[in-house]
């Protein structure tokens, strides 16, 4: 279904900027539609963020592509996602290969979001808790990437990072942030690049905003 729809989204994101083409053909194999709800479903691959209740949304596809391309995938990396949603960025990650682990802080959307993975047959493993501070159990991982806008990078998500890897993270007020692409150098350094301007819904934890 929507295969046309979906080439045609994943060919404007190309012409948007997104060269890397792992990102590409993990977009083009996953079906954004099963991630969205039925009634606007017909909206699955226009380029905008929509809504899947609880006040929450599936990012824009072209800020799933920037936040993944920036991730730099190669191969089977364990990459930790902070806040699942829909599950649709955790889905595009296990599709290029990755070993997928993903914190939701609401349980209906942990609830709804795992009972969806089991019917798809999607290979991660989701938690429903505060992700602002990280899964130690797991740590370190190659990759963390957190889907919610913070008013800073929370100190455990750095630390659950090995040495080597990329953390991207949306970070400004509640209405716009810049993405942070940081790259660990060692346990006190981090090279910094920053891709302005986008919106996200807010991270709330202890590590976060505050609020429930
Ligand atoms: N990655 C998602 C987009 C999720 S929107 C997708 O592909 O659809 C951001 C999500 O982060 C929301 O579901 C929200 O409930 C969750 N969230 C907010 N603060 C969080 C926290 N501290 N820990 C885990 N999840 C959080």
């Amino acid at each position: 279904m929507f295969e046309v729809e979906r080439k045609d989204l994943v060919e404007s994101l190309r012409k948007k900027g997104i060269s890397d083409e792992k990102v590409l053909e993990a977009l083009m194999d996953v079906e954004r539609h099963l991630f969205v709800p039925e009634g606007i479903r017909p909206h699955s691959y226009d380029d905008v963020a929509l809504p899947i209740g609880w006040g929450q949304t599936i990012s824009q596809p072209y800020t799933v592509a920037v936040m993944t391309q920036a991730l730099e995938i190669k191969n089977e990396e364990k990459v930790l996602e902070i806040g699942t949603g829909s599950g649709y960025q955790a889905a595009i990650l296990a599709a290029m290969g990755c070993r997928v682990f993903s914190i939701e802080k609401n349980r209906e959307i942990y609830d709804c979001t795992q009972k969806l993975f089991d019917k798809l047959h999607i290979r991660a493993a989701l938690r429903c808790s505060d992700g602002t501070l990280g899964w130690d159990e797991f740590a370190p991982y190659d990759r963390i990437i957190v889907t919610a806008g913070s008013p800073k990078i929370p100190s455990s998500l750095k630390k659950q990072l090995k040495k080597g890897g990329i953390l991207v993270i949306p970070v400004g007020d509640k209405y716009s942030q810049s993405l942070k692409v940081l790259k660990k150098l060692n346990e006190e350094e981090f090279a910094v690049k920053e891709i302005p301007h986008f919106t996200f819904v807010p991270l709330i934890g202890k590590d976060g905003w505050k609020g429930k």
